[in-house]
């Protein structure tokens, strides 16, 4: 990250946007850039994300425009085509009654863009800057806190994180985007407020979680969030871990430990799946504590753990896919290799984990190997992963369409279809996992039959 220039007063407009924005001119109307791309400009970051701000209606931009789509219209933002490119454009607005830290009751249009910088979040997400001459408007003393490193609310926070309880969320997911600090009044008001969360939709709560997650920091905004007791009220089930010591070689109690696990899974630069994974991974932990010696013993704590996490995602509505994903490298986070592991057992670990989910677990392992102990044992994990490639191109069977006959073979034997079949099937998988040599039509043809001698199976 490169440190806040005092020089960089203009924001760049490219010829593009120019034109666009003279369009609005052209018929009375201005056009400003807000947000996070004049903040992250400020800053020396990149931020392709422009969101417009303008006078002119919704109405008035769809007959300013020959593309315009009704985005969120309700709420003031259409999208525009202009020469290939989409622009969202939202009408200045002041929001109005909030009820219990909902989404505001009703959105009212207003000419003034003093009252629209007014009603956003933080100092640092309040700057406006012409989309013709660049020129940059900060009527909140935001640059003063980027230079500090500072998220403040504007005005009280108290009202604030009422009128919108998100906020909170916002706050803390964008201290982990910039490494910033939050200001005490704001920090005391999150921590006052936190229960409005409970109103707040959970689609809303979980995108800015993985936005958070996602970020270079997460371990700064999740500490946030667990100091503000903010954690209680979204994850009380991690939250559970803060004092769940686990002695041996762990230096950090269950919770302070899946926070660095998450720093250190965003370090190695990991996808949103095993950054989630890992700040669950050891979820199971809580319940399954138990005297071992001078230590704890935690059994079966990955098989909670994946249970936990899928009620966790479930409720806060993530996608199927990151549900199954994320419960499932938390499943098979506790994974061990020696070298003296036969091929059966690496072709059964494939099979258990799947192909498309290897990397990632590896990648689990190395951030939760790192939070433990700084340094990751990468030469055995390098072995075991050059093992796994091995039986990956040596094409041995690892499924059941891999196998030298199908469901057809066996109906053709006198197998009665349904689930017999399957049965057979998960057998000869079994046997050619432990001896790929016996993946010939002939051999499974053979195993079969028995297989349904010991079934008691008896062809008319
Ligand atoms: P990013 O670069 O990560 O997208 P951003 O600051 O642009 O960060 P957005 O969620 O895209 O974040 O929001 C754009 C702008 O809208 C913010 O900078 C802020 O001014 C305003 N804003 C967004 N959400 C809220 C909110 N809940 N309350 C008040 N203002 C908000
Ligand atoms: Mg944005």
């Amino acid at each position: 990250m490169s440190e806040y220039c005092h020089d960089m007063r203009t924001f760049p407009i490219t010829g593009r946007i120019k034109r666009f924005a003279s369009v609005f001119h052209d018929s009375g109307f201005s056009l400003f850039i807000v947000g996070g791309a004049v903040r992250d400009f400020l800053l020396g970051l990149r931020n392709s994300d422009l969101d417009f701000t303008t006078d002119a209606c919704p109405n008035d931009v769809i007959a300013l425009f020959r593309t315009v789509i009704p985005t969120g219209i309700a709420h003031g933002t259409v999208t525009v085509i202009f020469e290939g490119e989409h622009y969202e454009v939202t009408t200045f607005r002041s929001e109005g009654e909030y009820k219990d830290g909902r989404r505001p009751s009703s959105v009212t249009f207003i000419p003034s863009l003093e009252e629209d910088l007014k009603r956003r979040d933080f100092t640092i997400n309040a700057f406006a800057a012409s989309a013709i001459s660049g020129k940059i408007i900060d009527n909140h003393n935001g640059e003063q806190d980027l230079e500090d490193r500072i998220i403040r609310a504007i005005g009280d926070p108290y009202e604030r994180f009422d009128e919108d309880a998100l906020r909170i969320m916002r706050a803390a997911r964008i201290s982990g985007k910039l490494n910033f600090k939050i200001e005490e009044q704001t920090f005391n008001a999150m921590k006052a407020l936190k229960e409005h969360l409970g109103h707040v939709s959970v689609e809303r709560i979980y995108d800015e979680l993985v936005q958070l997650v996602k970020s270079d920091h997460p371990r700064k905004g999740l500490e946030y969030l667990h100091e503000s007791s903010t954690l209680a009220v979204i994850l009380p089930e991690l939250a559970q871990g803060d004092g769940v010591l686990q002695k041996g070689f762990h230096h950090e109690d269950v919770l302070q430990h899946s926070f660095t696990t998450c720093q250190k899974a965003a370090d190695i630069g990991s996808s949103v799946y095993v950054r989630l994974a890992a700040l669950f991974h050891d979820i199971g932990k809580i319940s399954t504590q138990e005297p071992n010696g001078d230590r704890f013993s935690f059994h079966n704590h990955e098989i909670v753990g994946e249970h936990l996490t899928k009620t966790i995602l479930r409720r806060l509505k993530a996608s199927n896919e990151e549900i199954s994903t994320v419960s499932h490298l938390v499943r098979h986070h506790m994974f061990s290799y020696t070298p003296e592991m036969t091929d059966s057992a690496v072709r059964r670990f494939i099979v258990r984990v799947g192909v498309e989910h290897i990397k990632d677990l590896f990648k689990l392992r190395i951030a939760d190997q790192l939070a433990i102990g700084d340094r990751a044992d990468t030469a055995l994990l390098d072995e075991f992963s050059k093992r796994i490639s091995s039986v990956i191109t040596s094409d041995d069977a690892l499924s059941i369409k891999d196998l030298a006959i199908g469901g057809n073979d066996l109906m053709d034997l006198g197998i009665p279809k349904g689930k017999r079949i399957g049965q057979t099937l998960q057998y000869l998988l079994e046997a050619v996992l432990d001896d790929p040599g016996q993946n010939t039509k002939e051999q499974l043809m053979k195993i079969a039959l028995a297989y349904q001698e010991l079934c008691g199976f008896t062809s008319d």
